[in-house]
């Protein structure tokens, strides 16, 4: 089985489902209200572990129910969740308005994810005995560093999704082996809108790029390889909620179990697309037999 840690976030998205989103000042009733466990770094975990990975979360919940919640989300896909630290204070929310038409704000509080700062002493060897570690950027900066810098240490592959998307401090680029931007995160990036120029620009600082494009697929580019895009399987789809999650995840899987390498996109390609003809974010999240036969 793969190994595969992940150091990263876990928030509640507490979803309010709206005709009109309130102005400055006003009150509007909603037609709707959800609680959907998620945060990029849980999101990226489920899927992994459901993709068949044997994976360990390192980051934080609060000590209330939201905590035992996340932490009980991830327990029930098979995560291994003793590195996932209890905080004093409330867990991380996401506060998500959602229009009619689609759109959406987002308030994230950081919560308990803001307590981890670094590793804990414990953390870097487990992040040593895996095969993969994937990162994202919704704990402190320093965390993340210091993960990327472990896996460097330990030679573990190191997978970085630059979500939400900031100026990375080129010690961070030095330490990632495959950056997994969106096509705006890789724009955002560069400064360059066009994928192929942005993974070019990219591959000065990572030596590795899988740039997801929604429903056309995704761009591989590395600095031996000439690029090649990969199509998305057409569906219908009613929410990409977590579909860069889900890309990921299953994407350190199929690295993990040594699969050519646009076989290894495919694959993510099939389970992102499962994922988007569902509601939710770890519950839209498909098992490893469906994504098999959906490649
Ligand atoms: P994105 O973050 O929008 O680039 O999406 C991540 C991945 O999810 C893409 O690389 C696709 O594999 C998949 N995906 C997103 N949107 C769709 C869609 N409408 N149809 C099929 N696959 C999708």
């Amino acid at each position: 089985m793969t190994g595969i840690v992940v150091l990263g976030s876990t928030n509640m998205d507490l979803v309010a489902y709206v005709a009109k989103p309130p102005k400055r000042g006003e009150t509007v009733t909603g037609r709707e209200f959800a609680t959907v466990p998620g945060g990029k770094g849980a999101n990226q975990a489920v899927a992994a572990a459901r993709a068949g990975g044997d994976v360990t979360m390192i980051g934080a919940v609060g000590a209330d129910e939201f905590g035992a919640l996340l932490r009980h989300t991830l327990k029930a896909s098979g995560v291994d969740t003793d590195l996932l630290r209890t905080a004093d204070g409330p867990s991380g929310t996401a506060h998500i308005v959602v229009d009619d038409d689609g759109g959406n704000s987002i308030v994230v509080v950081p919560g308990a994810n803001g307590t981890v700062t670094a590793l804990a002493p414990g953390d870097e060897a487990v992040i040593a005995a895996a095969d993969l570690l994937l990162l994202q950027l919704e704990l402190p900066l320093g965390a993340v560093l210091d993960g990327a810098l472990a896996g460097r240490r330990h030679g573990v592959r190191t997978v970085l999704t630059p979500s939400p998307v900031q100026p990375l401090p080129p010690e961070l680029f030095a330490a990632v082996d495959l950056l997994v931007p969106n096509e705006h995160e890789a724009a955002a990036l560069t400064g360059v809108a066009d994928p192929y120029e942005a993974a070019a620009a990219l591959l000065r600082s990572v030596p590795e790029v899988v740039i997801t494009l929604g429903s056309a697929g995704c761009l591989h580019a590395a600095r031996d390889t000439a690029p090649v895009t990969v199509p998305a399987p057409r569906v219908t789809a009613v929410d990409t909620t977590a579909a860069g999650d889900t890309f990921v995840g299953t994407l350190a899987v199929a690295l993990g179990e040594g699969r050519p390498v646009e076989q290894a996109l495919a694959w993510a390609c099939a389970a992102a697309a499962l994922s988007v003809q569902r509601p939710g974010a770890s519950t839209s999240m498909p098992y490893r037999p469906e994504i098999d036969s959906a490649s």
